[in-house]
């Protein structure tokens, strides 16, 4: 193996799910790594898992890195499971060296070993087990296949960690023989990633902390191979806000909350809804009253439809989501870099070129790192108001074009260009893309499809005795009457009947918001009518009324 001076990094996302955030953090510190030492920043998929990886998160996740600009320098994508055969040979060496073996048992009989640990208060450790030919005979004749397992020597293991910035150690006591191969035929992670990272060259691996205890493992499978061990360092656990660990479950938490919901504002009971969502019964009410148990994607989905749960609702957690909500990916790989990391002093704004600049391995955190929700709306509200004083055409409009894409559903995609821009430019002040889709989904929907909203009809019309309603139709006839219809001569007009009517100009925005709209939020008034135009400002109206 050719020794390296260079700094070589790598993300190694298994595609059992989509990019989260956690993982985003990972490939961007490694990114930012290899970019700040002029090092090479490469790409390895590790779907050994085959029951749980899929062609689709695979996708999804290099959409989700090239959107947030993490490019890779390996033209070649390294597959896993496309690497059987090269792992095979290492594993058939090792098993000639006696430093693996098989192993016979299934897994229930495995789980019945861990349960007799357990009752004796000891910690479960597999050790090398001797079957005579007439058990491995009688497995094989039962049609099992074994698993290879990796003698671990019995000794100390240390590393030192550059982010925690301190040398772990594993005693001799610890020390187990883990699986390499298993029955099906695949490597695991511990054996496939130091195949990996040696044959790549790897200098300096970055991860998440849930993989420190690892790293002895993938240690010892180096010394028996000879390879040259990279440098470790394991990146800080992000935190909710409110003290728990980010991650997946916060979804099913939520849903589950809405699920509760639902079922005690619809009289409704778990049998029903696990009907209407088509799952099977018992397993939706072992999950609804459990707080440990999660449903798997699927079904979460299933349950949502049911209980008319939007996934926009839903914390987001995967890349995707705060795409799909409408935050710009710079403003995210920013946010993401301060989970955990500090360029000094108390700079949060950096652009990208400036996170590579100031990235160091000694400014990244010891302790948990915080997922700020809140300061990540600040940073999108900030850099969209930047968008506004750099163009809207220049700026905004492809953003919000990304932002479309993401959101095939939205009306908004069939909006020209020269509308978006004008939208956009009604609308300052907003803190995510989303919001410019909501506010302006109104003006692109045929005129029947606008819902009214039964408490802005009761609150801004019916109200002291229909008073929003009759001002509506006043308003109706003093804009039939208008002869030119621009934002100006409209405000023009309706300041004229304030005057008269002695009454401030809200008791006639607010009623025409509702009229065309639906709802009381809309971009400002004036504009928003001459945009939408006379005739379907009109037949908003008068619909209005009837209603
Ligand atoms: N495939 C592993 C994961 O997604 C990679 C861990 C590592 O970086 O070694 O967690």
């Amino acid at each position: 193996m050719a020794a390296s001076t260079q700094v070589i990094t790598r993300f190694a996302p298994s595609p059992t799910g989509y990019l989260h955030v956690g993982g985003a953090r990972t490939a961007l510190f490694s990114w930012l790594m290899a970019r700040h030492a002029g090092g090479n920043f490469l790409l390895r998929i590790e779907d050994t898992d085959i029951a749980r990886s899929t062609a689709e998160a695979c996708r999804q996740l290099i959409e989700d890195l090239k959107w947030l600009g993490l490019q890779w320098d390996n033209t070649q994508l390294v597959y896993q499971s496309k690497r059987q055969e090269i792992y095979n040979a290492i594993i058939a060496d090792l098993i000639g060296r006696d430093l693996a073996y098989e192993a016979w048992e299934t897994s229930e009989e495995l789980v019945v070993m861990r349960g007799l640990a357990e009752k004796k208060k000891q910690p479960f450790l597999y050790r090398r087990r001797s079957y005579s030919a007439d058990q491995v005979q009688q497995f094989k004749a039962q049609g099992r296949r074994p698993a290879i397992r990796f003698a671990m020597p019995v000794k100390e293991y240390r590393f030192g960690d550059v982010v925690l910035d301190k040398e772990l150690v594993l005693g001799p006591a610890e020390a187990q023989d883990f699986v390499i191969r298993k029955a099906d035929g695949m490597p695991t992670y511990h054996f496939a990633v130091v195949v990996d990272d040696s044959e790549m060259n790897i200098s300096h691996v970055l991860r998440g902390q849930e993989h420190l205890k690892n790293t002895f493992n993938h240690i010892a499978v180096q010394e028996a191979l000879g390879y040259r061990r990279p440098i470790y360092g394991h990146l800080p656990i992000i935190m909710n806000r409110d003290g728990s660990k980010m991650g997946k479950r916060d979804r099913d938490k939520h849903v589950r909350r809405r699920a509760h919901e639902y079922i005690k504002a619809h009289k409704s009971d778990a049998a029903a809804v696990a009907l209407a969502a088509g799952i099977d019964a018992g397993q939706f009410a072992a999950w609804i009253s459990d707080d440990k148990k999660q449903l798997d994607l699927g079904d979460q989905a299933a349950v949502m439809r049911a209980i008319r749960v939007d996934a926009r609702e839903l914390p987001e957690i995967l890349v995707h989501d705060f795409r799909r909500n409408g935050y710009l990916p710079d403003v995210l790989l920013n946010f993401l870099a301060l989970v955990g990391w500090s360029p000094g002093g108390d700079r949060e704004h950096l652009t990208c070129a400036e996170m590579v600049d100031l990235f160091s391995i000694e400014g990244i955190g010891k302790s948990n790192a915080q997922f700020d929700r809140e300061k990540l709306v600040s940073f999108n509200t900030d850099a969209l108001a930047r968008g506004y004083d750099e163009g809207v055409e220049s700026n905004l409009l492809p953003a919000l074009r990304d932002y479309l894409a993401a959101n095939p559903a939205s009306p908004l995609n069939d909006v020209a260009d020269s509308d978006l821009v004008r939208l956009l430019s009604m609308k300052k002040g907003i803190r995510t893309l989303a919001e410019i889709d909501q506010l302006g989904r109104f003006f692109f929907v045929e005129d029947e499809a606008i819902v009214y909203q039964p408490e802005a009809i009761e609150k801004v019309l019916r109200k002291s005795e229909q008073q929003g309603a009759n001002v509506l139709l006043d308003l109706l006839k003093v804009l039939e009457a208008l002869t030119e219809w621009t934002s100006t001569t409209i405000e023009i007009a309706m300041n004229d009947y304030c005057q008269q009517k002695t009454f401030g100009l809200g008791k006639v925005a607010q009623p025409l918001r509702v009229a065309i709209c639906g709802g009381t939020v809309s971009p400002p008034i004036f504009e928003s009518l001459e945009f939408l135009g006379r005739a379907r400002t009109l037949i908003r109206i008068r619909r209005c009324l009837e209603i």
